[in-house]
């Protein structure tokens, strides 16, 4: 069935060709790993609520005028984007001390940081994606220095916006990871955000609570990825208010899209007839 050229086979996505020059199919896998992939198990139902939570915050950004490559979601694990050319930086962005910031400073998980930061990862799994510096990252060519700039804008403004969201839904954005890409027109490139942003590259706290609705849950072996993964979707408005998170053999059951049609299982691809 599936004659589409595989481009790419990641730790939770796959990426395909895309059916037009310049675009690219994103698959979401239910596949969870961390550190580096020395930790790794399925998780039915994740890929099918990342693909749905990353495509409501992309099609947020892009609605408030934040570049990236999303175009439209395809069906309950895909979506069609545009093809770029990845800049190998991860990008976190921390309002809150956790994981990595506070074992290295040595601070308490939770306190509030004076200011959002910025730090800059170089993507290379066999050096554990090491930190580096803006020093680094220009002496090396990874990104020029107006690319720079643009990375961090739009790094912060995300930050911004996505802060809002979701304390708007009860939930504190503690750090995420973003990726970005270049997108060449003519002879001049320009920065967009790319690859996904989810309850696994952010760290989420209920506000009340403190609970982790984020991977954290799998890294630290607490159990209840999915229902956590399930409330962030629905207090987003994505995932219907009734349902359990028992997902049993059909997958989440999300609210439809009025755009797209679908079945449940999700295998379907369709968008409505205009
Ligand atoms: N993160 C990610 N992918 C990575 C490393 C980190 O998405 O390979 C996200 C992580 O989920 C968190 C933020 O980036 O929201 C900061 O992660 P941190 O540096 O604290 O690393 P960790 O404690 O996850 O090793």
């Amino acid at each position: 069935m599936n004659r589409r050229r595989r481009i790419y086979d990641g730790k939770a996505k796959i990426l395909y060709e895309g059916p037009e020059p310049g675009t690219i199919i994103q698959h979401f896998k239910d596949d969870a790993t961390a550190f580096n992939a020395k930790k790794h198990e399925i998780i039915d139902g994740k890929g099918v609520l990342n693909n749905r939570i990353s495509e409501f915050i992309f099609q947020s950004l892009n609605e408030i005028g934040l570049p990236t490559h999303f175009i439209r979601r395809l069906n309950m694990r895909e979506q069609l984007v545009r093809q770029v050319e990845i800049i190998p930086l991860e990008v976190v962005v921390r309002n809150i001390a956790a994981g990595s910031l506070a074992k290295r400073l040595g601070m308490e998980e939770g306190r509030r940081l004076p200011r959002p930061i910025i730090e800059f990862y170089y993507k290379k799994d066999e050096l554990d994606d090491p930190m580096v510096t803006e020093d680094h990252i220009l002496a090396f060519g990874w990104a020029s220095f107006q690319e720079l700039e643009d990375i961090t804008s739009l790094a912060f403004r995300i930050n911004d916006f996505l802060t809002g969201l979701f304390r708007g839904v009860g939930i504190l954005l503690v750090d995420f990871k973003i990726e970005t890409g270049r997108i060449w027109e003519d002879d001049e490139s320009h920065v967009v955000l790319a690859d996904e942003i989810s309850p696994d590259s952010c760290r989420l706290w209920d506000a009340k609570t403190q609970d982790k609705l984020d991977k954290d849950r799998f890294r630290r072996d607490m159990g209840g990825l999915i229902e956590a993964y399930s409330e962030v979707a629905r207090r987003l408005g994505i995932l219907l208010d009734n349902d359990t998170a028992s997902f049993g053999d059909s997958g989440p059951q999300l609210v439809p899209d009025p755009e797209t049609t679908h079945d449940p299982r999700g295998n379907s691809v369709g968008r409505k007839p205009e």
